[in-house]
């Protein structure tokens, strides 16, 4: 097994790298560190590669499981070819503002609904860089998103704003480290104390540092963490305020507003897990971002009747 020396760092380069050959030689590294393949029925490391069927056989007489180097990964069960996924994953880990299936299915020559599998399978891996708690000097605060409104002719998108302010948006809270610039979002119900609360409490260690905007109900983070506020009414948005927060907002807006401009809302939830990787990996090079992926995938699987709850979409 070869282990990758030379890094690719962009689409063309990396397809060129990695023939079937490289791409399990990878694969393989990843998933077994020590460069031995185990079983991962019986756990034996007595297996041959069957290079017809570029697969592993247990040579134990009570197992003999056969198994690729994508058995037990994200990408176990995939119809794509190595090249396709490969061409893919990087797609969707290195385009700014993410991609959709049917642009996917358009690259790389697949049905829409193979990429929309993948697709969903990497946002999978993307969620835990939305976990883990942030110390230091952090910053909260909340905006509108999305809406269907966005599509409407501006005399009838007025009327209806007029009587109901937030129709059809969504709340999103961040909360943004200012040491490394990362942040954590989720959608809240509604201002309320408790939502906000409940947000920044799973995602900021207690005696942290909170900036907020004047929003009272933030007053109450006071016994576990020092607060302090700028005042948006009064343009306070000097130095100690949360603007970082705004920077995340913009990106997760451009996104929406582009490429998913038809995100369903039960996936939002999920695109902003995926915006939130994006955000936070956006200063890494196009092969870290890819090779990360590609070793989160290890071990996770989600198979289509997961996704869909069993459904046919
Ligand atoms: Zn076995």
């Amino acid at each position: 097994m070869i282990a990758v020396n030379k890094k690719p760092q962009t689409l063309v380069a990396a397809i060129r790298f990695f023939d079937a050959d490289t791409a399990d030689s990878y694969l393989a590294s990843i998933k077994w560190p020590d460069g031995q393949p185990c079983c991962p029925r019986c756990g034996s490391v007595n297996v041959g590669w069957i290079k017809s069927r570029r697969r592993f056989q247990c040579r134990e007489k009570a197992c003999r499981k056969q198994f690729s180097t994508t058995t037990g990964t994200i990408l176990e069960g995939t119809h794509l070819t190595s090249d396709q996924w490969i061409a893919a994953v990087w797609m969707i880990v290195n385009c700014r503002m993410g991609v959709s299936s049917c642009e996917i299915a358009r690259t790389i020559g697949c049905k829409q609904q193979s990429a929309w599998h993948l697709l969903h399978r990497v946002r999978e891996i993307m969620r835990p860089a939305n976990e883990g708690k942030f110390t230091g000097t952090v910053e909260a605060d909340s905006t509108l998103v999305g809406g269907l409104l966005q599509n409407m002719p501006k005399a009838r998108r007025a009327r209806i704003t007029s009587r109901h302010p937030h129709a059809g948006k969504t709340r999103v809270h961040v909360v943004r480290e200012r040491s490394t610039g990362k942040v954590r979002a989720t959608i809240v119900d509604g201002e309320t104390a408790a939502e906000l609360h409940r947000h920044v409490r799973a995602n900021v260690e207690h005696g942290s540092h909170v900036h907020t905007d004047a929003a009272h109900a933030y007053k109450s983070l006071r016994g576990d963490y020092h607060h302090s506020f700028v005042n948006h009414a009064r343009d306070e948005y000097v130095r100690d305020g949360v603007n970082g927060c705004e920077s995340f907002f913009a990106f997760l807006r451009r996104g929406l507003a582009g490429t998913y401009i038809h995100a369903s809302p039960e996936h939002l939830a999920a695109y902003i897990d995926e915006a939130v990787y994006r955000y936070n990996v956006r200063h890494e090079s196009e092969w870290d971002r890819f090779d990360a992926a590609m070793r989160a995938m290890v071990g996770k699987r989600l198979t289509y009747k997961e996704l869909t709850g069993g459904a046919t979409r």
